[in-house]
């Protein structure tokens, strides 16, 4: 499997903004009747996904687990994809590999809230999409590479060095 050829990936593109809306959004009002321990898994293999404002998921997959228990509904979470990016030394866009996993209750009621406050809406259902992107955001590399060696750009003709070399001199790694 090669993730680098993405150019030939196009998101489904009527409305994203909605779709993801949509695909992120759990109905687990039925879980609430279940008996304690009862749990479900909800299984995500989305090929395109954004998260708003700007983040641009690919291959998104993994899978959100919701359990009754006493207090209130738990989530307890898996997911993996790739984020398209541009690589800060040469420049190409590149596809780098996040996966985040977390946990959060979300009550019943305030008396049993957990620390990140979230409480099980009326309407019965759990949209992850906020969570997500609060998730994978401290997964994204500051300085994303196209690879661990990637040998930038000559800094004077601007000839990408890992397609060729120029005929200037490079007797140092760029600096970043
Ligand atoms: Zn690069
Ligand atoms: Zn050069």
């Amino acid at each position: 499997m090669c993730y680098h050829i993405y150019s030939t990936y196009s998101f489904i593109t009527v409305d994203p903004v909605n779709q993801t809306r949509h695909l992120l959004r759990l109905n687990v009002g039925f879980i609430i009747s279940q008996p304690f321990g009862y749990n479900r898994d909800f299984n995500f293999d989305i090929p395109g996904l954004r998260l708003l404002p700007d983040l641009d998921l690919k291959d998104f997959n993994g899978v959100a687990r919701i359990g009754r228990t006493q207090q209130g509904l738990i989530l307890q979470s898996k997911f993996q994809c790739f984020i398209q990016t541009e690589c800060v030394r040469c420049l190409t866009e590149t596809s780098v590999p996040l996966q985040t996993e977390f946990d959060e209750l979300y009550a019943f009621s305030i008396r049993s809230v957990s620390e990140s406050g979230l409480i099980l809406p009326e309407d019965g259902h759990i949209d992850l999409e906020p969570l997500l992107r609060e998730y994978l955001t401290l997964e994204v590399p500051i300085q994303p590479l196209c690879k661990p060696d990637c040998k930038g750009l000559c800094v004077e003709c601007g000839e990408n060095l890992n397609e060729m070399m120029c005929e200037h001199h490079h007797t140092c790694q760029p600096d970043i």
